[in-house]
């Protein structure tokens, strides 16, 4: 299994010299599994240059179409805005496949994610108009699907909307993507009535995310702040490195990739940033590998 990130921004494309290094795109990471199928994670706007690469060979009758699996960890712009864009639903006898999780707030499935963007105040063509065959799956949460010789699991995260986080296996390998997530934090004072029960609450859903991600080859995690900056940022659904890296190190992860970068971070910012949290972490790493994802990383399993 292999897998290479075309967006690693968080919130907001951030195109210009200043990002070019990791690059400005938002979200969205390319799996193959052992046996080639196309898995997508998230829909950012790294999803078209992802969709010019899987047409840039020259198109033929014998040309196999487009299969693509794509996997949506929450409705938030810088998530799906690829979408419309991405070439292969203009063509016919591709078929696209979008998976994501019922929002309890509208009532909808994934299917409302395509549909809100297509809406003709936003968007020229409508789905009637694309020629590929586009199916919707809203999954449910916990329960693992197969795709291809892979099987994508899933668990609810924490996000001010339902985010899945996403373990793809395949042949032994694994990947653990997060999607947007904020560490726990108890609202309620040591002492107050409500905290115990608060408190146990967290660590059931803790637990849950722990064995999702146990063990994992490579973790995949949101790590938009620093530390000095999240308490001016709290609630807002972001992590910092430092949380990313207590995360990985919790969960026995084999290699991390910090991503969701802050958009108004450039790219010698990042680095110093990512530089800081290293080395307040250089002493208890052990093996564990930590990386800063840029667009073009591509990691073979
Ligand atoms: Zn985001
Ligand atoms: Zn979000």
């Amino acid at each position: 299994m292999k897998f290479r990130f075309w967006g690693v921004r968080g919130s907001i494309p951030s195109p210009g010299p200043r990002t070019a290094r990791y690059g400005g795109n938002t979200t969205c990471i390319e799996v193959r599994s052992d046996d080639g199928t196309l898995i997508i994670l998230d829909a950012g706007t790294g999803l078209f240059p992802l969709a010019q690469h899987l047409l840039a060979r020259p198109q033929t009758p014998q040309t196999p179409p487009v299969q693509a699996n794509i996997f949506i960890t929450h409705s938030h712009w810088d998530h799906i805005h690829g979408l419309p864009f991405f070439t292969p639903l203009f063509i016919k006898g591709s078929r696209v496949r979008l998976h994501g999780a019922y929002d309890p707030v509208t009532g909808k499935g994934i299917e409302h994610v395509m549909a809100v963007q297509l809406q003709n105040s936003y968007f020229p063509v409508s789905e009637t108009q694309m020629g590929a065959t586009i199916d919707y799956r809203t999954l449910d949460i916990g329960t693992p699907v197969e795709v291809g010789d892979a099987s994508i699991g899933n668990v609810l995260m924490n996000h001010p909307v339902t985010n899945l986080g996403y373990r793809v296996s395949c042949n032994g390998r694994s990947l653990f993507f997060t999607g947007d997530h904020e560490p726990w934090h108890n609202p309620y004072p040591p002492g107050d009535a409500a905290f115990d029960a608060f408190e146990a609450h967290l660590l059931e859903r803790q637990r849950a995310i722990d064995a999702a991600m146990a063990g994992v080859d490579a973790l995949i995690v949101d790590s938009s702040y620093t530390r000095e900056e999240y308490p001016s940022k709290a609630g807002w659904g972001h992590g910092t490195f430092d949380a990313a890296i207590e995360m990985a190190l919790r969960v026995g992860a084999r290699a991390l990739y910090c991503t969701h970068h802050e958009p108004t971070r450039s790219d010698d910012d990042l680095e110093a940033a990512f530089a800081a949290a290293m080395a307040r972490y250089r002493d208890r790493l052990g093996s564990l590998q930590v990386h800063l994802a840029f667009e073009g990383l591509e990691v073979t399993l």
